[in-house]
């Protein structure tokens, strides 16, 4: 019996880790189904997590992570968790493999995933250019014209940031209306140096080996317009990975919001007792390691102080 189950080892997950052995639990396991470190793995600079005062890339970012969490104890068991089930006082976390390990405690750190439009270029270009963090990213673009694709709230949000430090922002949206809240639509529209490209999609982005140099967008008409931008973002809606939690029967093993996340309180509890989520699977995540990491500390604490 494990007194704490970890699912998922990215920033949240093997800071969770960290704290819930050097504070005292004893037998404590990450399941990860890849190498620990999580998504910013795949960011090729970040220069937002204090302390390191070089840009660097997620890569060297995570890289001494997994040594130093582990050094208090944490297993790492390199396996995918298919569901985790409580019946009676423990969890029961099943893995892919059809093996099952119980545990007194779980944290859910397993992330969300931005979807990818799919345009050409996107993929060619992605972190060199393509962006899907206005928050990571949007300081590379100081006093530059950027655009933006969607057209959710998480679309708008990130176009009004963006315009607060970027000298334009061109919103790109495939259709005339938004989905987002009418409240920040009109705050959107407040903002003078963002223009609407509407009822249009992008057709590619371009650019060489230093990265982009422009986007062209295609209307309802089929009219191209080329944007010469060195920056695009794209919020095309989120894969929040929250698959381990559902049930047999369809429901959640905890209470979600409408939008796959999982609700918690500021001690990252959720709904069932002895059930916390860490990092970008949380509702209101700020999707930032800085963030994930601190998440995964408080969980922990909770676990421990859980467990006394
Ligand atoms: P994740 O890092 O997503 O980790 C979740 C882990 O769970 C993964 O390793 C995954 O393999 C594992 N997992 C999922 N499902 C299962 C399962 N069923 N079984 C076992 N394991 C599972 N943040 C910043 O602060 N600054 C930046 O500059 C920055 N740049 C970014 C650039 C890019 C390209 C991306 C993609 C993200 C960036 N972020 C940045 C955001 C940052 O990466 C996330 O906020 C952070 O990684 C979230 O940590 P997490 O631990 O919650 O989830
Ligand atoms: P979303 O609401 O699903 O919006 C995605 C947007 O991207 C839509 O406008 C969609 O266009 C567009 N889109 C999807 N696929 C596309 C493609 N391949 N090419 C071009 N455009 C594409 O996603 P989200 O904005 O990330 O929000 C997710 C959920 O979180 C939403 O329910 C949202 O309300 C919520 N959220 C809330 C807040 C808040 O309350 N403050 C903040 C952020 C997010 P169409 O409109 O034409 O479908």
């Amino acid at each position: 019996m494990l007194d704490l189950a970890i699912i998922g080892g990215g920033p949240a997950g093997l800071t969770a880790g960290l704290y819930a052995t050097r504070g005292g639990l004893k037998d404590v396991t990450m399941f990860e189904m890849g190498l620990p470190g999580g998504q910013i793995m795949n960011s090729s600079e970040i220069e937002n997590y204090p302390g390191i005062k070089e840009v660097v890339t997620g890569m060297e970012l995570m890289e001494p992570w997994p040594e130093q969490c582990m050094r208090f104890g944490l297993k790492h068991e390199m396996a995918e968790v298919k569901q985790v089930k409580k019946e009676g006082e423990n969890f029961t976390v099943i893995l892919a493999s059809g093996k099952e390990v119980e545990a007194k405690n779980v944290i859910i750190c397993t992330g969300s995933t931005p979807k990818r439009a799919g345009f050409e270029g996107e993929d060619e270009f992605f972190g060199k250019g393509v962006s899907t963090c206005a928050t990571c990213d949007g300081f590379f673009y100081k006093d530059k014209e950027v655009a933006v694709l969607g057209g959710g709230d998480t679309a708008l949000e990130e176009a009004v940031y963006l315009s607060n430090i970027c000298s334009k922002v061109y919103l790109i949206h495939r259709r005339e209306e938004f989905r987002a809240a009418p409240s920040t639509i009109e705050h959107l529209k407040s903002k003078e140096n963002i223009e609407l490209v509407l009822n249009s999609t992008i057709k590619n982005v371009y650019g060489d080996k230093m990265g982009v140099n422009g986007v062209l967008t295609v209307d309802k008409e089929g009219k191209e317009r080329d944007l010469k931008v060195p920056g695009i973002f794209t919020f095309v809606g989120m894969n929040v990975n929250n698959g381990v939690l559902k049930q047999d029967d369809g429901s959640f093993l905890c209470e979600m919001s409408a939008y796959g996340e999982v609700v918690v309180n500021l001690s990252m509890k959720t709904s069932l007792d002895g059930l916390f989520a860490a990092g970008d699977i949380r509702i209101e995540a700020p999707k930032q390691v800085v963030c994930a990491a601190g998440d995964g500390a408080v969980a922990a604490l909770q676990a421990i102080a859980r467990s006394l």
